[in-house]
């Protein structure tokens, strides 16, 4: 989803890929295979490069320093990546900062996790530091008795997270930009509903949000960004906690473009994807204004339908304005493999948006709904059999 923008503004992408059955490889040429944990690897690739940056925060940061040391221009670096590779770093850089943490603590073992839950209440979060995404390393645990079950995960990492359970109303996202020389940009805070731990849909922006909890959340990413030296994109995921002092507590930092952002493709001046290669170039960066009044991003996961394309006849005469990525995945059941994005023009009609942008995505998911073959008025030009 970079390449498009590095396409527009005449740069070359190079991408370090871990096959080349990669979906990247199909959209950029110079794909390169090789380990992103083998430094000899990154020496080779950087060479020749303006600047490295990356899709995933798993670089191991000791490479990271090697690599400038031999003078690559990393972007992030090390010292502000480790916030997003490590939530117990994270964490402790959040009380640094003052800035609104759920309550939480370092846990060597099972009797210091119940110590916790003793201390805060049950149920508790625990999560492993590293490692985690989409839900996976994060589990809650709802009594001393069911803490004695978690000794496996204190078996294979140790410290664990440990917080306490929020009760949120919902979770938010604040997307931000930095280039190195500080300059900064934030994107207005979304609505992000997750489905069993996954990102399933983003409202871009949250709507009926207090104007003074959507500015704190927005103050917050950019001071995260500017205290801890992020440069790109980052992507700072919030629970909204009507009634606590600021409004919201913060989950964690993702420092790439990320899921929450991707309504920005279609649905801001300057999507997050060019943004992000501003920002680690320095360039100036990009208006951040949403186009429309709200925009929805909904997601779809692998389901029922592998052949994705023989939906796509049914799925675009049902929502001509409706923007469809695909990532060329392959489809496994549960897996990310596209999101849909639609632009409305008005706040009225945010349900019926977020209706029509879940009957394209499930469509593609699910292939032809059942009755007819498509359920659906064929485009002109199309036949089912030709479909
Ligand atoms: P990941 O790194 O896998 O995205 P997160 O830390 O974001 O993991 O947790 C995944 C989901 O679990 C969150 O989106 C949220 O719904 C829930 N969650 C995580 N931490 C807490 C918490 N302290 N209280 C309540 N729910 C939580």
């Amino acid at each position: 989803m970079m390449a498009p923008a590095a396409t527009a503004l005449g740069f070359e992408l190079r991408i370090l890929v871990e096959g080349e059955d990669v979906s990247a490889v199909s959209a950029v040429p110079n794909a390169p295979v090789g380990d992103y944990k083998d430094l000899a690897a990154l020496l080779e690739f950087s060479q020749g490069l303006d600047v490295m940056t990356f899709d995933h925060e798993h670089v191991p940061a000791e490479h990271l320093h090697e690599l400038i040391a031999a003078g690559v221009n990393v972007q992030p670096g090390p010292d502000a990546l480790i916030n997003a590779q490590d939530k117990l770093v994270m964490r402790a850089a959040i009380d640094r900062l003052e800035l609104p943490n759920p309550e939480w603590a370092s846990v060597d073992d099972v009797e210091a996790l119940i110590a916790f839950g003793d201390k805060t209440g049950w149920p508790v979060v625990l999560k492993t530091p590293r490692g985690g995404y989409d839900g996976k390393g994060v589990r809650i645990v709802g009594s001393a008795d069911e803490a004695a079950e978690t000794a496996d995960w204190f078996e294979a990492m140790s410290p664990l997270l440990a917080e306490a359970k929020v009760e949120f109303s919902r979770e938010l996202s604040a997307l931000v930009a930095r280039t190195p020389d500080g300059d900064s940009r934030a994107w207005p805070v979304v609505h992000t509903i997750q489905v069993d731990g996954v990102c399933d849909e983003v409202i871009a922006p949250a709507q009926d949000i207090p104007l003074e909890v959507a500015a704190a959340a927005e103050d917050a990413a950019l001071r995260i960004a500017n205290e801890l030296g992020v440069t790109g994109v980052m992507a700072v995921e919030l629970f909204e906690t009507p009634g606590s002092g600021s409004g919201f507590l913060i989950n964690e930092l993702a420092m790439r473009p990320h899921n929450t952002g991707h309504w920005t493709q279609d649905g801001s001046v300057t999507s997050q994807f060019e943004q992000h290669l501003r920002a680690v170039l320095n360039l100036p960066l990009g208006a951040t204004d949403v186009l429309g009044s709200v925009v929805v991003m909904k997601n779809f996961l692998g389901g029922e339908n592998t052949d994705l394309f023989s939906a796509y006849p049914a799925a675009l005469a049902a929502e001509p304005a409706a923007k469809v990525h695909c990532y060329g995945k392959s489809v496994r059941p549960g897996r990310k493999i596209g999101h849909v994005n639609l632009v409305g023009a008005s706040v009225a009609d945010v349900d019926g948006l977020r209706e029509r942008a879940s009957t394209v995505a499930n469509i593609i998911r699910n292939g032809r709904p059942s009755g007819t073959a498509t359920g659906l008025p064929m485009p002109s030009g199309l036949t089912e059999e030709n479909a």
